[in-house]
């Protein structure tokens, strides 16, 4: 018997989570509009990509490779690693969500730090877990912080390393200190996202830790250097009875057949990706000189991307400039969700982006 009253009601705390705003993509009103606001890359995907895409176009009416064999094929040659140890999602956000759904039951902590990514937060409460924010220090992760929030309830502890939206990262030995302050049965998740465009000796993605331990986790993009966002790639390289549990849960065909091919291809024009980390090496440090040159504060970044902090010595508010850049097509990306309501993360765009913003900025504080 079925009461009038009685509705479908989700379950505990998912009501409570504050859904994922994306960067937005348009400017009403203005004609050019260059996106600034998800850390996309200004040369778009590799032509090999594109070609791969097209051909898979003429036989749609078949399944997907359930295992994604040549795309973990293709990242096992280009990384060096075993493919086996290899697990592809529908994005890196598809496996964060696996991860939680694999490790952490009702009342479980999982623990991301302050200005972490806010898929972790998301994913945690989805599995019905216990979502632990921890304090950073300058804008970054914080080791000693993260280790004494472990409890005998911790599971899971995300780590974006470099981060977004900060663009600071942990070098390799603090990494290894951390994980060598936890228990075997805490799964700690390297989000290498911007990975591809560190340039620092004492940087590590993670392979070589996960390679020697059994509860370390690396998983990585398509969406950001490789130009692919659109189609929806991730991976993550992790031990095999991490990999073992996950193929149990995920959907049997989770990664679609245009991401598996112009994955493969994507990832061995390695040319292509050349190109894209040296625009973005040049533009990262043209764009914080610009912007420190103006009087405002810049988070130094590691990433793709930029955090800029409007504070009182600008005389403008990050909304007032947020306003001013749109007007004229520039749409970066508020972070006030992320603990700062008075920052702007900028993407690294085209030159022409780049400049643009730079002299918009150049006229609004002028103004002031
Ligand atoms: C962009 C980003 C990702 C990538 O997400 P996809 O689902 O692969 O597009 C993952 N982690 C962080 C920190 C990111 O900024």
């Amino acid at each position: 018997m079925t009461s009038a009253k009685k509705k479908p009601t989700p379950k505990k705390g998912v009501l409570d989570i504050a859904a994922y705003v994306p960067g937005k993509e348009t400017a009403p009103g203005v004609e050019r509009v260059y996106k600034l606001s998800s850390n996309e890359t200004p040369l778009g995907p590799s032509p090999k990509a594109v070609q791969a895409l097209a051909d898979v176009s003429t036989h749609l009416e078949t399944y997907p490779d359930g295992a994604s064999h040549l795309l973990r094929e293709a990242i096992a040659e280009v990384h060096g690693l075993n493919p086996a140890n290899i697990l592809c999602g529908n994005g890196s956000d598809e496996l964060l969500g696996l991860l939680c759904q694999t490790y952490l039951s009702p009342g479980d902590e999982g623990i991301f730090t302050e200005h972490g990514f806010l898929v972790y937060k998301i994913q945690i409460i989805g599995a019905g877990a216990v979502p632990i924010c921890v304090p950073e220090t300058d804008c970054r992760a914080d080791v000693d912080a993260i280790l004494s929030a472990v409890t005998e309830r911790t599971r899971i502890i995300f780590l974006a390393n470099p981060n977004n939206p900060t663009g600071t990262y942990l070098p390799v030995e603090e990494v290894r200190r951390l994980h060598a302050g936890l228990p075997g049965n805490v799964l700690l998740v390297l989000d290498a996202a911007y990975s591809e465009y560190v340039r620092r000796n004492d940087y590590e993605s993670g392979i070589e830790l996960v390679s020697a331990n059994e509860n370390v986790v690396m998983t990585r993009t398509f969406s950001k250097v490789y130009g692919l966002a659109g189609l929806r790639i991730g991976w993550l390289y992790a031990p095999l009875a991490v990999v073992d549990a996950m193929n149990r849960i995920r959907g049997p065909f989770n990664v679609n057949a245009a991401a598996i091919a112009a994955g493969a291809a994507a990832i061995r024009d390695r040319e292509h990706i050349d190109r894209a980390v040296a625009h973005n090496q040049t533009w990262i440090a043209k764009l914080t000189e610009g912007l420190e040159a103006l009087g405002l504060k810049v988070t130094p970044s590691v990433g793709n991307f930029v955090l800029i902090h409007f504070g009182d010595e600008a005389g403008k508010t990050a909304a007032d400039a947020d306003a001013f850049l749109t007007c004229r097509g520039f749409v970066l990306r508020r972070v006030t969700a992320y603990g700062f309501p008075n920052a702007l993360r900028m993407s690294v765009g085209s030159a022409e982006a780049n400049e643009g913003v730079l002299a918009a900025l150049k006229e609004l504080l002028e103004k002031a």
